[in-house]
């Protein structure tokens, strides 16, 4: 196993760690890289012993504070446990090693004509390992779910060092998912080192396309109605005012206009059927097309988003905050957190709606601060994320759509009644019962949140 830290890591992609960061000489994360599944037992078994907390390191790419820990702390890379192990394109699954990266996966399987169908934005910079830890879900979502739907088995190493491997068959059999326990627990539950996801033959057909509505409540109607009548597109994004205009151009529509983008996969007439389906509605709410709008989004998919590429300029910061909300609050979601928002001192605040579920949608707002140093940007930031967090349990809107709970979410993490919260402790307990696998992670009342330094400058 190689010990040498990797010097460039020190904080994961939470802006508000990597503003913390800048040009502070933050020391490097201790990072220890196991290169087998015993590698990873006997250290665990060795923290756990001593007491000393490890968290596992995937891609680095959570952008809210997953792997941030305000006590030293051991980081398990994943990165040289990265194999594809199996691929059964007769069962429809891979076995692939949780340090994986989404992209190299993906493209390992296409060269047999298959697909993961999860694409998350972050596919190039993220691993499979990370993916289960923060129930990450890809642009896709409409026909292959998020990553609680691709999962069937883990193998993962608990907080004592000890090794379980979960019963693979196409559905449960036998008591509760100990798989599904794994998905979401920020790494609390164990180090997965490989896993067995669902994967499907490549799309014989795609076709996507972008429409403009009259204003967001239509879109939204249409998506809606889209989701409960059975018509599911892989992809279906709608826009607001202000990040349609931003896609479209200044003056180019109303100030109320709503984007959406459609894309249908699969078998040659099912498509045709389907998008047929969706072209109809589309015309009949009044919608008009602007296909370019869609070949935009397909080509920068992957791209990083300013608000982390610009994160580095002075007296900037920026972040996009995922909830999810019911049907029907959604658009009064929508309106009351962008209003939090642009009244805490943002500079710009766009959202879109990515996921779609018969119950509701995620709501992805982005926001950008501009103010004369870092210290008055950080000050903001908190400001920001304060009033959506209380905006959203105010109305009733789950705090967190996909992006995980992590550092910047924990003050407001609520994890139900006396009762359930203690057996969600017993849980824990029965899979790391010193408490070493990332302590803070998913503890609601731990605040930890870098604040501002007189001065200019931020530290945790
Ligand atoms: C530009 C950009 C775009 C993004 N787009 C999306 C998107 O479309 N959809 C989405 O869901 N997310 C997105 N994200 C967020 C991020 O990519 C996901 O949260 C991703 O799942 C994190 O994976 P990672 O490998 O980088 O994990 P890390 O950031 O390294 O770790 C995240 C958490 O997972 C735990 N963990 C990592 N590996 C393991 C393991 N093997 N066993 C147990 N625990 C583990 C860590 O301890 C930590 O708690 C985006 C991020 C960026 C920067």
């Amino acid at each position: 196993m190689s010990a040498a830290p990797l010097t460039a890591l020190a904080h994961d992609s939470w802006p508000l760690w990597v503003k913390t960061s800048a040009g502070a000489g933050e020391p490097a994360l201790n990072v220890v890289e196991p290169e087998s599944v015993e590698d990873v037992c006997r250290v665990l078994g060795e923290l756990a012993r001593s007491g000393r907390a490890a968290t596992a390191l995937g891609g680095a790419s959570n952008v809210v504070g997953c792997l941030y820990s305000s006590e030293p702390c051991t980081y398990l890379s994943m990165r040289k446990l990265n194999r594809v192990l199996a691929i059964d394109t007769d069962n429809c699954t891979v076995t692939v090693q949780a340090g994986a990266y989404g992209g190299e996966l993906e493209r390992e399987l296409n060269a047999h004509g298959m697909t993961l169908g999860h694409y998350p934005q972050s596919l190039e910079i993220s691993t499979v390992g990370g993916w289960i830890a923060t129930r990450a879900i890809g642009t896709f979502s409409g026909l292959y779910g998020g990553i609680e739907n691709t999962l069937l088995a883990v193998t993962a190493v608990l907080g004592d060092g000890s090794l379980v491997e979960t019963p693979l068959t196409p559905r449960t059999v036998g008591g509760p998912s100990v798989a599904m326990m794994f998905v979401g627990a920020e790494g609390t539950h164990g180090v997965v080192t490989s896993a067995t996801l669902r994967i499907y033959p490549c799309a014989e057909r795609h076709v996507h396309d972008a429409w403009i509505l009259p204003s967001l409540a239509d879109a939204l109607a249409l998506a809606q109605a889209f989701v409960q009548r059975g018509l599911h597109p892989a992809m279906l994004r709608v826009y607001d005012g202000a990040e349609s205009r931003s896609l479209l151009g200044a003056g180019a529509q109303g100030e109320d206009a709503s984007v959406m983008i459609v894309a249908f996969e699969g078998l040659d007439e099912v498509v045709d059927a389907q998008y047929g389906a969706a072209e109809r509605a589309l015309r009949e709410a009044g919608a008009s097309a602007c296909p370019q709008v869609a070949e935009a989004w397909f080509e920068r998919r992957y791209d990083a988003p300013a608000f982390l590429t610009r994160i580095r300029e002075p007296g900037f910061i920026g972040d996009a905050i995922d909830v999810v909300a019911w049907w029907s609050g959604a658009l009064d979601a929508h309106s009351a957190i962008a209003s939090a928002i642009r009244e805490h001192g943002a500079s710009a605040c766009y959202a879109h709606f990515s996921h779609f579920y018969h119950q509701g949608s995620s709501i992805y707002f982005i926001f950008e601060v501009q103010a004369d140093d870092d210290a008055a940007a950080a000050q903001r930031y908190r400001d920001i994320w304060r009033a959506v967090m209380q905006t959203a349990q105010r109305l009733d809107v789950g705090i967190a759509h996909h992006h995980g709970i992590g550092a910047v979410r924990r003050p407001w993490l609520q994890c139900g009644s006396p009762s359930l919260q203690a057996l969600t402790g017993r849980l824990r307990d029965a899979f790391d019962p010193r408490r070493v696998l990332a302590p803070e992670n998913l503890t609601p009342g731990v605040a930890v949140f870098p604040q501002a330094q007189p001065g200019g400058g931020v530290n945790p």
